[in-house]
């Protein structure tokens, strides 16, 4: 997506530890012109797979995922995050790495809000690892629901997030997928 890919080459910084600094439009302030593109794209990619619900992960999930399911016409859920889970009964839960916070949290989804009629879109902000989508995929196992495709606005194709999930054989649509964060500098896939 060339809007994206040029809002990243324009504000996006790139720190230590391959991680890419975006929080001036989408991880902390949000330009909501381009997360209605962002949205207005993944609904367009994923309009024939039969979504009823869009699932991300707090916080800097819920942005695009709002605008993809605004568009979709489809109500959205955002998995919460607890450093520790107690009353798990009435939970679906799964234990998530943060690539960039370097810690473990547990998400949960309240069972009430996923059935095994629903077919899932899963949305995150980043691909790096695949830990994330990981824990919302063994959400969404547990809660017997199918999952429709998983949109990425922001892939690091260099790392071995796409790999895992492209074994699954789940429909991954990323809006920009970098190939390298070397020198500092952004490196698009096919540039
Ligand atoms: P994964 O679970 O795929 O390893 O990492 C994805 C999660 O880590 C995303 O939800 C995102 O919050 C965070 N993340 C991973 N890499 C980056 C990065 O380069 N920049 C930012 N801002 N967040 C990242």
């Amino acid at each position: 997506m060339k809007l994206l890919e040029d809002k990243i080459r324009k504000d996006g910084t790139v720190l230590p530890g391959n991680v890419l600094k975006v929080d001036n439009f989408l991880n902390h302030q949000v330009d909501t012109q381009l997360m209605d593109e962002v949205g207005k794209e993944f609904a367009r990619l994923f309009k024939e797979d039969g979504v009823t619900k869009v699932v991300t992960v707090e916080s800097s999930g819920i942005a695009p995922a709002m605008t993809a399911a605004i568009h979709l016409g489809v109500p959205m859920i955002f998995a919460r995050k607890h450093k520790s889970l107690t009353l798990t009964d009435n939970l679906y839960t799964a234990n998530v790495y943060s690539y960039t916070k370097q810690v473990s949290n547990n998400i949960s989804v309240d069972k009430r809000f996923l059935s095994s009629d629903d077919k899932i879109l899963i949305i995150d902000d980043f691909l790096a690892n695949g830990q994330a989508v990981d824990g919302l995929l063994e959400i969404a196992k547990a809660a017997n629901v199918e999952v429709a495709g998983i949109g990425i606005v922001i892939e690091k194709s260099f790392q071995k997030g796409r790999e895992t999930i492209e074994q699954t054989g789940i429909k991954l649509e990323s809006l920009a997928r970098i190939a390298s964060l070397d020198d500092q500098k952004v490196t698009f896939v096919g540039e």
